[in-house]
């Protein structure tokens, strides 16, 4: 068994390592028969077991066809990262020693990991210094955490206890989103039966910030209790939310102030960016995610609230078997939904270790230099026009037909023709969206490994596509 582990690593380790420094050079995503992949990697259930070895072996042959090379410098699609070697390495050896990270009985390495980890996070993004920390799958389940404590402690003030009751006959609260929303915070709201549709929209200006004197009209003489949910990164323009007037305006209200930050929290570990997010240690929560701007691999999230007792109550299970840890150690299981899950504190670790606090604000503003770098490139071009203002690593593109056939729809065709040539083209992968109601490509700049060049080729190829994709709608 032993051999065959040593065997099995090995063979995996070559596999990686083949993978990873193909990684560059590949096409980014390649068009690919589904039904040729179903089979290369499916059949029937074998009836007896497959030598380990060659398990490992077929599925890697099977599925790098069909992999994306997320990982890669030239991922420009869903603001997501790579996986710093640190953080890599962590997670190998996390795989490895299969800790739980429920309790610290299960694992003291993995419960003080996290403990030092979330200590760093909150010292890096600048928050209250008793904040409490949960480690999760991604942001939507730190959204979720986060307005899980915020639904206790809005109905606790209120005399209620959710936990115990439930939402039925409680007092209802009043939900507030500013209209750029990111979409998991809906489904965060939906699971804690806070609905998506009984909230209250404040208006967004033109960069998708949350108005923050609409929020003041909204909340003016409410007694409610209120949950006001506000962003630091919007998914399309990369835009804050304006974080001081809006917590002072909630503050004047009792409201809490939760803020999602998947990427842009990030921001906030950046002297230079942190202007961005000012005010936003005045909230009362915060997620984001480690797999975005981190570069952990998947999946990594983190929730902060500042108020540990409300994030407690809202997460806590207890039985008699479950033997809580003693003199304040930590148990990660109070501070997210899941009680078994894998250790994820030590990717989380590895990479701010590997990284330092100069080297996470050294990441994040490549980034944004390299976003800017991008929309010059692409705007030096006639008809190519930057829709959004690009203050963080978000660029929004959208490309305009010369002659006759010029036009809002002309251009939404040309902007979608130019953004699947690009996805067939391989040198580079973005994703299309709609802003204000217009076509545009979504470029997010959120890799350790992009490098300029990285940028400058791929910018030539969307100018090619562009070029071809004129060509052919003429
Ligand atoms: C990506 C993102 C999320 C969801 O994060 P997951 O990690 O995919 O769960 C939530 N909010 C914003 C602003 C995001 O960018």
């Amino acid at each position: 068994m032993i051999d065959d582990h040593d065997r099995l690593l090995v063979r995996a380790r070559e596999l990686a390592s083949n993978y990873l420094a193909g990684l560059s050079s590949r096409r980014v995503a390649a068009p690919l028969e589904v039904g040729a992949l179903r089979e290369a990697l499916g059949g029937a259930l074998p009836e007896h077991g497959v030598d380990p070895v060659q398990v490992v072996d077929d599925l890697a042959r099977a599925a790098e066809p069909a992999l994306v090379a997320s990982a890669g410098p030239r991922y420009f699609g869903f603001v997501t990262g790579g996986a710093l070697p640190a953080a890599l390495g962590a997670d190998w050896l996390t795989a490895a020693w299969d800790q739980n990270g429920a309790l610290n009985v299960m694992s003291p390495a993995a419960s003080v990991i996290e403990e030092i980890a979330a200590d760093w996070l909150v010292e890096l993004f600048g928050l209250p210094p008793r904040t409490s920390v949960g480690f999760t799958t991604g942001a939507t389940m730190a959204n979720f955490t986060a307005l899980a404590a915020a639904r206790h402690a809005v109905l606790a003030d209120a005399g209620w206890d959710v936990e115990a009751q439930g939402l039925f006959g409680a007092p209802p609260i009043h939900v507030v989103v500013g209209a750029e929303a990111h979409t998991s915070l809906f489904a965060a709201l939906a699971l804690l039966g806070l609905g998506r549709e009984r909230v209250t929209v404040v208006p967004a200006d033109d960069q998708g910030r949350m108005r923050a004197d609409a929020l003041g009209e909204t909340l003016t003489g409410a007694r409610t209790p209120t949950i006001v949910c506000a962003q630091a990164g919007n998914v399309n323009t990369g835009a804050f939310d304006p974080l001081e007037a809006i917590t002072r305006t909630a503050r004047a209200q009792s409201a809490w102030v939760h803020v999602d930050g998947a990427f842009g929290l990030w921001a906030a570990a950046s002297p230079a960016l942190r202007p961005n997010a000012h005010g936003i240690e005045r909230a009362d929560s915060w997620a984001t995610d480690g797999h975005k701007w981190l570069n952990v691999p998947y999946d990594s999230g983190m929730v902060f609230v500042a108020h540990p007792q409300a994030h407690r109550a809202a997460m806590s299970a207890s039985a008699a078997y479950l033997v809580a840890a003693s003199r304040g150690e930590r148990d990660g299981m109070d501070w997210v939904p899941e009680a078994s899950r894998r250790a994820r504190g030590f990717a989380v670790y590895a990479a701010l270790r590997s990284l330092g606090r100069t080297g996470v604000a050294d990441l994040v503003e490549r980034c944004c230099r390299l976003a800017r770098r991008m929309a010059g490139r692409l705007s030096a071009e006639p008809g190519i026009q930057i829709l959004n203002d690009v203050v963080l690593n978000q660029a929004l593109v959208r490309c305009h037909t010369g002659g006759e056939r010029a036009g809002p729809q002309a251009a939404d065709a040309l902007t979608r023709a130019v953004i699947a040539r690009v996805q067939r083209d391989g040198t580079c992968w973005l994703g299309g969206t709609r802003w204000h109601d217009m076509a545009a490509m979504r470029i997010s700049i959120s890799n350790w490994r992009t490098t300029e060049d990285d940028i400058d080729r791929a910018a030539e190829a969307i100018l090619r596509c562009v070029a071809s994709a004129r060509e052919e709608l003429r």
